[in-house]
């Protein structure tokens, strides 16, 4: 049933669409049963009984219903790709902001191949079932009423077998959709895992040779390609029996319409018109119904990609709080932090607490895994602490418009994502900046030599996530990207992890004058980089144990200052 809700929430949206298509089908099925109706008047009337005065009209009339008809069998294709895309477009919309909205860490669990086949596939194969399977369900439906109506005004007795077959039908279409229904689920199943494995396969190409592991990749694929074919070929055999029962089914009804009919013209209960009718009528109930059995138990079947995108999206999305950010980050306090990630045994960060100064640099040390990312995250609004706060102007950052505090910062992953496009357009994503702000901000990346060294300068396309660049690259055109956003916060996680010293260096005394009066987080392994920090955070273990300027911790002679002379020896040896 819920799925049923769900469907209709877009298909309501279609309503006019819709109100179309139901008067489309009235008129189509006006038109056949006139050029229907008239046949029998063309042969008992007219080649009957010889009244040629009714030859021209009736023959006029036949052809202007079948024009009519056909015409409107051309035009149903337009009205139901209307309304697909549109129900495509209106679900895929939806799915996006879903998946931009939800919680990362749900993101984060998900292969991005199946989600990419939530685009590709589910919201293809719905919108399909919603337009094209449900027109013809509708028409056949209208269609097949109108023809029992009609057999019912020829013979009861026809009636009763025509409403035998349908009840019959309905039986079989609902038995056979519930099995079309697991049958396509289980190959769609194996179809995923089959997608997932050939993307894995090829992003892995690297891997794969370098550790010979062709074999052991192409006989994961064999299994899993034996699976699909498996579970097909058992949806064939399903379709192949749902065939038989409804192919024998026509049949029988069919001769005893054929036989009764026959029986009856020849007792004179029924003219050779009304009987050729009646027979034309028949076949069409009959096609009319299987047409229905087979939209029916489509229909049904595609449930199972509803179910899919259903369940993908249980997790409601965290809604974004309502206060307008408008007089800027004035103060930010991490007001007893505590975090968790799902399956995790011991929290990643515990009671954290402190007050990031305004217009300051603030810099987070500590060793692999200590928690700085998580605290980033948390800061930037990517995960909710589970206990306690981020105090943003004394209000906790939940509550504020989240669109607005995204516009108020940035941040800088380690591993930043690059589209495959030139490398404009990854910095300026969607923003109209000039070269000269561009160039700007990659002079103080130290991106400005590299840029001038390319022969199409910043039209050059930089492959698949920017595979073109080096690491150290990669990472500075996403530093340009956030500088070029004009942002209160700017948090760098190990932004710069991947430059060689030298180039670091210089890229934060550039960073201090362009950051003057703004509030920047560096998230740093190596300490140097933060050594001009107005205050340092120091994490082990999800712990701030430390904090202070670089001086005060170095006098403290903790773990700071335990941190600082290793590494010191370790770049000294
Ligand atoms: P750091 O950035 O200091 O190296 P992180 O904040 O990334 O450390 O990680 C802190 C702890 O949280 C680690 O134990 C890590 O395994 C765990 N962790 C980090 N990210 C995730 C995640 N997405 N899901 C589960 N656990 C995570
Ligand atoms: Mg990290």
């Amino acid at each position: 049933m819920k799925y049923f809700k769900w469907t209709w929430t877009y298909l309501k949206r279609q309503k006019l669409l819709l109100v179309l298509i139901l008067v489309l089908t009235v008129i189509q099925i006006i038109t056949q049963f006139g050029g229907n109706f008239y046949q029998k008047q063309l042969i008992d009337d007219v080649i009957v009984k010889g009244d040629m005065n009714l030859l021209r009209s009736t023959i006029l009339i036949i052809g202007v219903c079948y024009l009519l008809h056909a015409s409107l069998t051309f035009l149903s294709p337009y009205v139901s790709l209307q309304n697909y895309s549109r129900l495509r477009l209106d679900m895929s919309g939806w799915l996006l902001r879903y998946i931009n909205q939800v919680s990362i860490l749900r993101i984060q669990r998900e292969r991005i191949n199946d989600m990419v086949s939530l685009f590709l596939w589910q919201l293809h194969l719905v919108p399909f079932a919603l337009s094209d399977r449900l027109w013809n369900f509708i028409q056949n439906l209208t269609l097949s009423l109108a023809l029992i109506i009609f057999i019912a005004w020829v013979s009861p007795k026809m009636l009763f077998i025509c409403i035998l077959t349908a009840i019959i039908y309905v039986w079989l279409g609902y038995f056979y959709g519930i099995k079309t229904k697991e049958a396509r689920k289980k190959v769609w199943d194996a179809r995923y895992k089959l997608g997932v494995c050939l993307e894995e396969g090829v992003s892995a190409t690297r891997e794969i040779t370098a550790y010979n592991l062709d074999e052991w990749d192409s006989s994961r694929y064999n299994s899993l390609f034996k699976e699909y074919y498996d579970h097909s070929m058992q949806e064939v055999r399903t379709n192949n029996k749902k065939l038989i029962w409804s192919k024998g089914l026509e049949w029988v009804t069919l001769l005893f319409i054929f036989f009764y009919g026959a029986y009856m013209v020849y007792n004179g209960q029924m003219s050779i018109g009304v009987f050729v009718v009646t027979y034309i009528f028949g076949t069409q109930y009959l096609s009319t119904v299987l047409a229905l059995f087979d939209s029916g138990t489509d229909i049904i079947g595609h449930l199972t990609h509803v179910e899919r995108i259903m369940k993908f999206t249980e997790q409601p999305i965290e809604k974004s709080g309502e206060r307008r950010l408008k007089s800027g980050v004035q103060t930010i306090y991490l007001d007893k932090i505590t975090f968790r990630y799902p399956e995790q045994e011991s929290d990643a960060l515990h009671e954290i607490e402190c007050e990031l100064p305004i217009g300051k640099t603030i810099g987070i040390v500590g060793g692999s895994g200590s928690g700085k990312s998580t605290l980033a995250g948390i800061l930037f609004g990517l995960h909710d602490p589970g206990e306690g706060n981020v105090l943003v102007n004394g209000i906790p950052l939940k509550e504020w418009d989240y669109d607005d505090w995204k516009m108020n910062t940035a941040i800088v992953l380690q591993e930043p994502y690059l589209f495959h496009d030139t490398l404009r357009q990854n910095l300026l994503m969607g923003q109209e900046i000039s070269d000269e702000a561009i160039m700007r901000v990659l002079k103080i990346v130290q991106l400005e030599s590299f840029i001038h060294s390319l022969l199409n300068g910043l039209d050059t396309i930089i492959g698949e996530r920017g595979i073109t660049l080096s690491g150290g690259q990669r990472q500075r055109v996403a530093l340009a990207r956030a500088l070029l956003r004009p942002s209160e916060v700017l948090i760098l996680d190990e932004a710069t992890s991947a430059l060689d010293l030298e180039t670091e260096r210089k890229f934060q005394a550039a960073l201090r004058q362009e950051r003057l009066g703004k509030t920047t987080v560096i998230v740093a392994h190596r300490l140097s980089t933060i050594r001009d920090a107005d205050l340092i955070l120091v994490m082990d273990n999800g712990h701030v144990v430390e904090q202070g300027g670089h001086s005060v911790l170095m006098a403290l002679g903790g773990y700071y200052r335990k941190l600082v002379d290793t590494q010191e020896n370790i770049y000294q040896d």
